[in-house]
């Protein structure tokens, strides 16, 4: 690694005048812009030349931490390996080269794409027909929740402007909700992680829009008592949500739609394998039951005699969303792309296979640390688990010190601090992609830092030693994000 470079923003290594390339001569004449379009003076861009930014960019890159650099057990993000043969369908020019505004009998063949991924996925979720639109698991709920209100206001019934959301729920779910104007009403869990039915029943009522549901639960947890739930909220006319971010442990094995679900997302940049993280793109398609199809936001691509066709939004009432758009286009198309080349590439009988293998990855290494490591609820859990921090809470080593430690060698930190259910959390997702012998070096690992906590605290307290950057300040970098150069240089000054 080039550390004379890698200390340094590209700003810090612009020199006046410096070019990565020029632009050839300009044959056409000028274009003069009407003058308020104009900047007043020149942007402030770096001036590089072209190698200085390839070798500031490449070696940055070998800073990150990626699923193909290492074990990355990151709970409930679902970080499986990302399959080669996704990323060269989808760097195919004939799809990667498309216009969104292309006309539609040239794109008949992307349309094909999208037709059969949804299909795909009612298949595999058991509901009726998809939208692909929303651009990630949250938007998902966004818009599944809109489809629950609208499906409301259309039969004239406007008092059920409340919706039930577990006590274990991700973050994503209240937000979403507020979002569309619901108003949150929380459901606690018993002591085994599970949801309280007895809790539930007096919060049922004709105010309630509808339950939102995670399963496997974000305890990693399977919800038993779906059934029931469902029977008791569609009883009291609300409808059923499922959180269906973390589907990686049902595929092929259960489906949400047999379950009693009317609404659903799926979060196909984690189940269906596109590489996310660091914000980066995904896909939140959201499935419904037969009756609630009209809902769904467009464009929608349907079949027709001939081919494919693109349904667009019309002003068909005043109710929610089926007027609404959520974007543009028919969601992050590349990442529809992979999660069908993944889809076809497992095919049906494989894809049958992926819950059960994260299923004993998941278990395997939760029995062989419980005995270090603190595990709140006994039971067999789905593709994650939750440990409360070490066993031995003696040695005043955290959770945070533990996922510190784990990045000295090699391994990536599972989720900390997440579900807010218990102080230590630390939640471990292995996915159904990795070896014997990574889950063995991961819990031998985990082992050694068990033995350091008690043997050389301090060691671990400093973690890591390691990286190029030590232990960040997380507050100080939420609070006072330093989002620009300029910023950043003022900083310094202080
Ligand atoms: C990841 C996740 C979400 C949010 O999905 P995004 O694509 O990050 O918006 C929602 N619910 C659960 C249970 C999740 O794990």
């Amino acid at each position: 690694m080039n550390n004379r470079l890698y200390g340094n923003l590209i700003f810090e290594l612009s020199h006046p005048g410096r070019r990565a390339y020029s632009l050839p001569k300009n044959n056409f004449g000028n274009y003069d812009f009407p003058s308020h379009l104009k900047r007043e003076k020149d942007a402030e861009l770096p001036e590089c030349d072209e190698l200085t930014v390839v070798r500031h960019y490449t070696n940055h890159s070998g800073n990150n931490f990626g699923v193909n650099n290492g074990f990355y057990p990151l709970g409930s993000c679902t970080m499986k390996y990302n399959p080669i043969i996704n990323e060269e369908i989808a760097a195919m020019p004939s799809f990667a080269g498309l216009h969104p505004m292309q006309p539609i009998s040239t794109v008949q063949g992307a349309l094909e794409v999208e037709y059969n991924l949804k299909k795909a996925l009612a298949n595999i979720s058991g509901l009726y027909d998809f939208t692909l639109n929303p651009y990630a698991g949250a938007q998902g709920e966004f818009v599944g929740l809109m489809v629950i209100a609208s499906y409301h206001q259309k039969r004239g019934d406007f008092k059920r402007t409340k919706i039930i959301i577990p006590d274990s729920a991700h973050g994503t779910n209240p937000a979403s909700a507020a979002v569309c104007g619901l108003e949150i009403v929380e459901v606690k869990s018993k002591a085994n992680g599970l949801v309280d039915v007895e809790d539930l029943k007096p919060l049922l009522g004709d105010d309630i829009a509808g339950m939102m549901m995670t399963n496997p639960n974000t305890l990693g947890l399977f919800e038993k008592e779906i059934p029931e739930i469902a029977k008791l909220v569609h009883e009291c006319g609300g409808l059923m949500y499922y959180d269906g971010a973390n589907l990686n442990p049902l595929l092929g094995v259960a489906r949400p739609g047999d379950m009693g679900f009317d609404v659903m997302h799926i979060n196909i940049h984690k189940t269906f394998s596109t590489p996310h993280g660091g914000g980066g793109p995904g896909n939140g398609p959201v499935g419904v039951r037969e009756d609630l199809v009209e809902f769904l936001p467009k464009p929608h691509v349907v079949r027709t005699e001939n081919g494919y066709d693109v349904e667009l939004p019309q002003n068909t009432g005043d109710y929610a969303l089926n007027c609404m758009r959520v974007g543009r286009n028919m969601g992050n198309f590349l990442v529809s792309l992979r999660a069908y080349t993944y889809i076809l590439t497992l095919g049906k009988e494989n894809l049958k296979m992926v819950g059960p293998y994260a299923t004993l990855n998941a278990n395997y290494i939760k029995e062989c640390l419980k005995d270090d490591y603190e595990l709140p609820i006994e039971s067999v859990c789905m593709h994650e688990f939750v440990f409360d921090g070490l066993k031995d809470k003696s040695t005043g080593i955290t959770t945070m010190d533990v996922a510190k430690r784990l990045l000295d060698y090699g391994f990536h930190a599972p989720t900390i601090y997440f579900p807010l259910l218990f102080h230590e959390a630390m939640m471990i997702e292995p996915t159904e992609t990795e070896s014997k012998k990574t889950l063995d070096d991961f819990i031998n690992i985990m082992h050694v830092i068990a033995k350091e906590a008690k043997e050389q605290p301090t060691e671990l307290k400093e973690a890591p030693h390691n990286t190029p950057i030590g232990r960040v300040d997380d507050v100080l970098a939420a609070k006072n994000p330093i989002l620009n150069y300029r910023q950043s240089l003022a900083n310094q000054a202080k």
